[in-house]
């Protein structure tokens, strides 16, 4: 079976574990570098970027997340995992984890509207996705590799940029699974392909 990590410092874990049971994958809370160990992918759940980056260097996660990131080993990163994926953020001249060749926009369908749910349509997935957002940022630009798979109000919500896959709602807060499901496919022919160490 599949073993899936989520980084446990904050945020939605148990969902994203339900969530990946669902789609037939073992589910790992990932709280220190050895907890990395033997994963075939990783989730990076929403919470708050900040708190989320404060908590990675207190627990000297930094470094084994980019080895594990480098290693081509899928992740996805949800809201504020999306924002620790990305190289650059909007009003800010530093990054967090900054793999992913993308801008995000913190915050970014207004204050006063902090949660909101909406029909997505996205690409290699399916229409009429139920997104649920909750103070989420969006995609402002993209790289070269990275393919944009999903728009709201004209605003890129969800890309992936070979084994990186991230998205600005929250796929786990629901009970469709197709976004789940295709990360779980993701990280299944990652791992077929990969040599047996
Ligand atoms: N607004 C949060 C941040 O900037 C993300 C919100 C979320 O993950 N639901 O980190």
């Amino acid at each position: 079976m599949l073993k899936i990590g989520i980084l446990a410092l904050q945020g939605a874990v148990r969902e994203h574990a339900t969530s990946l049971k669902r789609c037939g994958a073992e589910a790992v809370e990932v709280k220190t570098a050895n907890d990395l160990k033997g994963l075939d992918g990783l989730i990076l759940p929403g919470g708050e970027s900040t708190t989320m980056r404060r908590l990675i260097d207190t627990y000297d996660l930094m470094k084994p997340l980019k080895q594990f990131i480098s290693l081509d080993r899928p992740v996805f990163g949800t809201c504020a995992g999306l924002i620790l994926l990305a190289e650059r953020i909007v009003g800010s001249n530093s990054c967090h984890i900054g793999m992913m060749d993308i801008t995000v926009e913190r915050n970014s369908f207004g204050r006063q509207i902090n949660s909101f749910e909406a029909p997505l349509n996205i690409k290699d997935i399916g229409r009429g996705f139920p997104g649920v957002f909750i103070r989420a940022p969006h995609i402002s630009e993209t790289g070269e590799g990275v393919t944009a798979l999903c728009e709201y109000e004209g605003r890129i919500v969800m890309a992936r940029q070979n084994n990186l896959l991230g998205c600005a709602f929250h796929p786990e807060l629901t009970g469709d699974q197709r976004v789940m499901s295709y990360f779980v496919k993701m990280v299944r022919e990652a791992a077929a392909t990969r040599p047996k160490s």
